[in-house]
């Protein structure tokens, strides 16, 4: 580590990503400075955390959203807009971006921060599953750094330190299995939005807390893994882990597999990919190996969670897939959590989407953001023409 502070912006700093990044900020002993701080909606959590970390810049993304005049404190810039995002990832002052922005929405901002070379510690999956092969050329093509903050691709990245690229036969991610692991067909049939929020190992937004529920989470994480890693999708295989504590892991062609191993807690996997290369004490939890556990794998069952099937067929087509799938699935569980339509709809409604679109294999990022539009409007339109249903 240099003396100067690495200086992090923190994309979606309101959310609950963005908030255990200021944890690690705050404990990190003034090597990590929060430079840049943008939040959506929620402004009065957003200037708190202004006053705590007196940033250089504040953005306001929502242009709805009101922020108290004088909430910020002497010396912190406020900036509104998504331009506005793009501007201060590439500042020369930023070092590394931490994008955590959840959904399409935050694309934009780890592009612009990709395009002006710099390093991007990655919570936002969704930026790879909507762009992935175009994601990963501009990285390529301006010597920037992309890191993984998702726990399993954390955990795979770190894996994949005990061997070469060529020596990997497959990649293994674990899921908790979410809060209907055990649920049969029948009971999965009744369950509620607050049953869905509820997630047995994990604290975390809305929307991924539903895709957990569906496994539509671990759909998209595959596909995250096969940009990132560039694997083919036949190289990615899920476990179900209920405790969450092996993050994931790489097995070799030799027949070692390599795993990673933290109690569930994201303010790891921030913390390494802040600090990476190096690796420093952290705040967050430790394994305790005095008392007695278990850990347990059982197969993901495929007919419970079609979205599993879902996320590979789109993993192994690429192209247009990826885009469709993701805003496909954003529309559906915004209707979910808006109680439009039923939990077991989801997973359908996507499949219907992603079927009825014009597929294309090497599709420009300004085309992605069509089939993104179109995608949401279709959701719209399934459930126009479905309803009365609740
Ligand atoms: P969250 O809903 O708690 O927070 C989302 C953040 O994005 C907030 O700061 C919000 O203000 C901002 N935001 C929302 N809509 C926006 C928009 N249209 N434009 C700009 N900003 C917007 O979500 P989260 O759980 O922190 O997840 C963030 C990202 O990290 C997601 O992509 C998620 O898949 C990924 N992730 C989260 C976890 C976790 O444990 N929460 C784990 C792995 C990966
Ligand atoms: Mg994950």
């Amino acid at each position: 580590m240099t003396d100067r502070p690495k200086n992090v912006a923190v994309l979606g700093a309101t959310g609950s990503i963005g908030t255990s990044t200021l944890e690690v900020i705050a404990a990190s002993g003034g090597q990590l400075r929060a430079i840049a701080l943008t939040g959506h909606s929620n402004t009065r959590l957003l200037a708190q955390q202004a006053q705590q970390f007196r940033p250089r810049w504040v953005v306001v993304t929502d242009p709805t959203a009101e922020l108290p005049v004088g909430s910020l404190p002497a010396g912190t810039e406020l900036l509104r807009g998504p331009e506005a995002v793009e501007y201060v990832v590439s500042q020369p002052e930023v070092d590394v971006v931490l994008a955590a922005i959840v959904g399409a929405a935050g694309l934009r901002g780890t592009w612009a921060a990709l395009d002006a070379g710099k390093t991007v510690a990655l919570a936002n999956k969704e930026t790879l599953v909507v762009a992935g092969p175009l994601v990963m050329k501009l990285a390529r093509q301006r010597g920037a750094q992309l890191i993984p903050v998702d726990s399993e691709h954390s955990a795979v990245f770190q894996a994949m330190q005990a061997g070469r690229k060529h020596e990997i036969e497959r990649i293994i991610l674990t899921a908790s299995g979410g809060p209907f692991r055990k649920h049969t067909a029948e009971q999965m049939a009744h369950v509620t939005r607050a049953d869905a929020l509820a997630h047995p190992t994990w604290e975390m937004g809305a929307k991924i807390t539903i895709d957990s529920a569906t496994m539509m989470n671990k759909a998209l994480e595959i596909i995250e893994a096969r940009w990132l890693f560039d694997l083919s999708a036949d190289q990615i295989q899920v476990v179900v882990h209920p405790q969450s504590v092996i993050h994931s892991m790489v097995e070799y062609v030799d027949g070692s597999v390599v795993a990673q191993l933290s109690p569930p807690d994201m303010k790891l996997p921030i913390h390494y990919a802040l600090s990476y290369p190096d690796r420093t004490p952290s705040v967050a939890a430790r394994v305790d190996w005095k008392k007695a556990w278990q850990l347990q794998f059982e197969p993901p069952d495929f007919d419970r969670f079609p979205a599993l099937e879902l996320g590979l067929s789109v993993a192994r087509s690429g192209g247009s897939a990826g885009a469709v799938l993701n805003a496909a699935n954003e529309a559906a569980v915004a209707r979910f959590l808006a109680d439009q339509i039923h939990f077991m709809e989801i997973v359908p409604v996507c499949r219907s989407v992603l079927d009825s679109h014009d597929f294309d294999p090497s599709p420009s990022l300004e085309r992605l953001l069509e089939l993104d539009h179109w995608a949401r409007q279709e959701v719209s339109r399934w459930v126009g023409s479905c309803s009365p249903r609740l």
